[in-house]
Order: C-alpha cells, then sequence, then structure tokens
C-alpha cells in the first residue's frame, strides 16, 4: 500500500449520474498526484458500479461505506462481503460512527464485519472515535484503546486500515489539532503493536480535514492519511487536499 492513503467518504450522496460526473471531472485532475498517494472513493453503494466503471484503468481505488457481517441469506437491504469483491470494489469502510450512533453497530459488530470482509479479499477500513463527553471526562485513550483492542481481534494486520474519527470533529468543523491527534494516533499504534507486527496498518485522521488543515495533520508522525467527508463532495476541495504538499 502507498504510504498515504486519502479517503473519501461520501456519505448519501451522489448517485450514480452525479458519481460519473464527479469523476469525469475529478480523475484527470489527479495526474498531479503525488506518487505516494493512494486515493479511494467511496460512494453510496448505489453508486459503486458507476465509480468502478469511472475509475477503471487509473489509479484510483473505490471502496463501500457498509457491508453485511453474514456471507448470503435473507437480509433484506444488505450487501454482502463477497458482492463486494465480485463486482470489484476492494475497501470498505466500517464502524463509522454514525454506523455505531445511528444503527447501533458495536465493537463486536464492527468486528465481524472486518473479518468478514478479510475473507473476502476486501481491505476494511476500521472506524475508532471517541465523543466529546468521553474527551471531556477524560477517557479519550481509554475509549479508543478498547474500541481497537475488539476490532482488530483475529484480522490479518497486513491487509487493514484504522481510521481514528473523533465523533465530535466529524462534520461540525471542528478539526482536532495535529498535537491532539497525534497522540491518539500513537495509541492506536501502541494498540496494533500488542497484536503483532502492524508496521503495514496505516492510521488515517478523520474530521472536518479541509484543505487548509491537511498539510499539519499529515506532518504528524503516526498520522498516515486522511478519512474526508464534507470536503470530498467537491472535486476542487478533495482535489486540493488529495495533493498536498
Ligand atoms: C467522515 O464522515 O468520515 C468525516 C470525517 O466527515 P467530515 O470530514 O465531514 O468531518
Amino acid at each position: 500500500m502507498k504510504s498515504t492513503i486519502i479517503v473519501a467518504n461520501w456519505k448519501m450522496h451522489h448517485g450514480p449520474g452525479q458519481t460519473r460526473r464527479y469523476l469525469e471531472a475529478f480523475v484527470p485532475l489527479m495526474k498531479d498526484l503525488p506518487v505516494d498517494r493512494q486515493v479511494i472513493i467511496c460512494p453510496p453503494s448505489i453508486s459503486l458500479a458507476a465509480a468502478l466503471e469511472a475509475t477503471g484503468g487509473t489509479p484510483i481505488k473505490v471502496g463501500a461505506q457498509n457491508v453485511h457481517q453474514q456471507e448470503s441469506g435473507a437480509y433484506t437491504g444488505e450487501i454482502s462481503a463477497a458482492m463486494l469483491a465480485e463486482a470489484g470494489v476492494e475497501y470498505a469502510i466500517v464502524g463509522h460512527s454514525e454506523r455505531r450512533q445511528l444503527f447501533g453497530e458495536t465493537d463486536s459488530l464492527v468486528n465481524q464485519k472486518a473479518l468478514a470482509l478479510q475473507n473476502c479479499g476486501v481491505l476494511p477500513i476500521v472506524c475508532v472515535g471517541e465523543t466529546l463527553e468521553q474527551r471531556q471526562s477524560g477517557e479519550a485513550q481509554a475509549t479508543v484503546r478498547q474500541q481497537v483492542e475488539a476490532a482488530v481481534a483475529g484480522l490479518d494486520l497486513q491487509r487493514l486500515c484504522i481510521a481514528y474519527e473523533p465523533v465530535w470533529a466529524i462534520g461540525t468543523g471542528q478539526t482536532a489539532t495535529p498535537e491532539d491527534a497525534q497522540e491518539i494516533h500513537s495509541v492506536v499504534r501502541d494498540v496494533l503493536r500488542s497484536f503483532g507486527d502492524a508496521t503495514a496498518v496505516p492510521v488515517l485522521y478523520g474530521g472536518s480535514v479541509k484543505p487548509d488543515s491537511v498539510d499539519e495533520l499529515m506532518a504528524q508522525p503516526d498520522i498516515n492519511g486522511a478519512l474526508v467527508g464534507g470536503a470530498s463532495l467537491l472535486v476542487e476541495s478533495f482535489q486540493r487536499i488529495c495533493c498536498y504538499q
């Protein structure tokens, strides 16, 4: 994997038509992407096929925003890891705080989803992060430590990515300071080391990353990339984030 990974999480934005239009404009701009960067676009599942088609033959990869933990069965509305793999999707976000908060996803479920993805050759991007309340009561490190321990159990560390996304920074415009982010990233690294050789696991930062905050965040020693929500919806701002110097 490249040394810096920039992931776009479009959430519930951009249907197939908009996905095509976005990527028609975005893909040519990636000719200026520094060689150490990997860009991954995670559209809503209905737009995965359009994204795969528009990025085919380019270095840009496509990821899903979620997956079901079972292989197949009576799970109306759900998509399995095998289906993602068959379609050519190489990555999937699991455990995003919106899934945890709005859809009741637990650490154990996040772990099952990540295992299901690895079993099918899809690389999980596992999200962790503390709430404002947990940060204010001094529990940020312990919360993230516990989430990473639960999520990583049984996983192959050679095929894994972690995203630290403080819940209070997501969609709020309130980015963690580079120092605060670095502090938690080093905790994540520490936990990963207790599971084996974790040097290959990229640890991304997410939470209101913008073109003017990306440089400082990426300069931190334990930050290996960014997971970008709002600022990835517009071609120009996401291009500036991907091509930061
Ligand atoms: C996200 O949804 O993962 C995210 C980081 O969103 P935003 O960049 O808008 O805070």
